[in-house]
């Protein structure tokens, strides 16, 4: 689903990503952890080209979309993001923040983004809150329509950046259970998260960088009780 070659980021002089090679098949659940500033945003949105790699390759379901060919406004169509911050639609009710861009930008029928978007909705939990503005719900329910919104694209892949960071701590799980949920459908998942919990028991295979370097990539089993480098059972000291 996702193969990325020889990945490197640069800011100005700052090298953020260097020489990064992985893959991620269908299906697989795959958390990238790794300590502040160790360049984990730059590699997902790499993914996506919301940044442009300087060197190196991606491929999306076998399109290569660091080949300038590539229509990426196509790809990017099968892959679902979700940030920290939501970005919902403040001035739509949740379900058109659902609706809108499977009628903008796939040409869906009202009626037929809104049957869909109600069954999402339900499947997070939130059906009772279709008509509520983004800014009468919890910090926990928004991050779910934001989850909502991203699958009523039916997306192939979905990437997560620190989907809970922002959260109140109670809020954590519910947005945790949605993902887990999600993760048990077969869904392709990248996720970016300091929940080590959730990564452990969710994920099939855990990357770690450390400044902007892929140190160590495993099976959670491998990675939390045999890390290989020093800077991975640094790490684990710190935060579990
Ligand atoms: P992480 O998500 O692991 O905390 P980031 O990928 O956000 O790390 O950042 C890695 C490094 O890249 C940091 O040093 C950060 O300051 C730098 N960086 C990230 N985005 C930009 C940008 N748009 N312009 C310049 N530097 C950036
Ligand atoms: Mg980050």
């Amino acid at each position: 689903m996702i193969k990325v070659e020889n990945l490197y980021k640069q800011f100005g002089e700052n090298e953020v990503l260097k020489n990064i090679s992985t893959s991620i098949d269908s299906g697989e659940v795959v958390s990238i952890i790794g300590p502040s500033g160790s360049g984990k945003s730059t590699f997902l949105r790499c993914l996506n080209l919301l940044e442009t790699p300087t060197k190196g390759k991606v491929w999306i379901n076998n399109q290569e979309i660091t080949d300038k060919k590539t229509n990426i406004m196509k790809v990017r169509e099968q892959i679902g993001m979700v940030f920290q911050h939501f970005y919902l639609f403040p001035h739509l009710t949740v379900l058109e923040n659902l609706t809108y861009a499977p009628i903008k930008v796939k040409g869906e029928s009202r009626e037929a983004a809104a049957a869909k978007a109600r069954e999402l909705l339900s499947r997070v939990g939130l059906s009772e809150k279709e008509t509520a503005f983004p800014n009468n719900l919890s910090g926990g329910q928004k991050q779910r329509v934001a989850i909502a919104r991203a699958l009523a694209m039916e997306p192939e892949l979905m990437l997560f950046d620190e989907p809970t960071s922002a959260l109140d701590p109670e809020m954590v799980k519910e947005v945790l259970n949605v993902m887990k949920d999600l993760a048990q459908s077969g869904m392709t998942m990248a996720i970016v998260t300091h929940e080590m919990g959730f990564a452990r028991e969710v994920s099939d295979r855990i990357l770690f960088l450390d400044e902007g370097k892929l140190l160590e990539e495993g099976s959670p089993d491998e990675f939390f009780n045999r890390p290989q480098t020093s800077r991975a059972k640094d790490f684990l000291e710190k935060v579990l």
